[in-house]
């Protein structure tokens, strides 16, 4: 009732298009909706999730295969292009937190078509760099986090992981690089949330998957029993 109220007052506007949005409590309207570069689910990758066209079913990537992620499985909601990198980049970088509710649609939908919920014991965000949180004050990788897990009725430990240490950019670095540079990056705050259980990582972009992964070792480190990862966009690889 609030909704509608607030809606007839206040009407929400595609994002997009900057039309009326036609979807009941959501912003992006159906036809831009259904324009958006939706990652594909079947002919992926089983290990990072990357799509190849000529295959179809599930196989392991010349990428995996050569370095093996620590992450045990990834998949990502969208690819991150045209308009769809327009609403993860106002969500991430310009403060736009009310389109969550469709990007967690869209993140709950993938996670429930590429992972076992049943089996996720635990949803911990990829935490923030002390830059990130100096720069913009929030975590957008936390409000992801929460209301998946909300809608998934799994428990969220906001605080399990924390940054330690200054990485520098990974922007620019090849793929090597990248890979050193987050090495030792991440501590386990919270042994207890994650020993034993399949742990889902919550991060908002996708790029090599080094971060992720590096994130995945310590999460095993400190006894994780699985990781997986569930990201709201992918980026092509260069
Ligand atoms: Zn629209
Ligand atoms: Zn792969």
């Amino acid at each position: 009732m609030l909704g509608l109220i607030r809606d007839f007052i206040w009407p929400r506007t595609c994002p997009v298009c900057s039309r009326p949005s036609d979807r009941p409590g959501r912003h992006v309207c159906s036809e831009c909706l259904n324009r958006l570069p939706f990652c594909p689910t079947d002919g992926v990758c089983r290990c990072c999730g990357r799509a190849a066209e000529a295959l179809s079913g599930e196989f392991l990537c010349t990428d995996c295969r050569a370095h093996r992620p620590s992450f045990d499985r990834a998949a990502s909601a969208l690819q991150f292009s045209g308009d769809a990198r327009e609403l993860v980049n106002a969500f991430k970088f310009r403060n736009r937190l009310w389109l969550r509710d469709d990007l967690v649609d869209w993140l709950e939908g993938m996670t429930r078509a590429r992972f076992r919920v049943d089996e996720i014991g635990t949803v911990v965000p990829m935490p923030a760099t002390l830059w990130h949180r100096f720069d913009r004050g929030y975590n957008q990788c936390d409000y992801l986090a929460r209301a998946l897990a909300r809608r998934l009725g799994l428990p969220c430990v906001r605080r399990a992981l924390r940054r330690i240490g200054h990485p520098k950019r990974q922007g620019g670095l090849d793929e090597d690089a990248r890979r050193e540079n987050v090495i030792g990056t991440f501590a386990v705050r919270d042994p207890s949330a994650v020993r034993d259980r399949t742990v889902l990582v919550v991060d908002d972009i996708m790029t090599t998957g080094s971060t992720l992964s590096e994130c995945a070792a310590e999460l095993k480190r400190a006894g994780a029993a699985r990781v997986w990862c569930a990201t709201l966009a992918r980026s092509l690889r260069t």
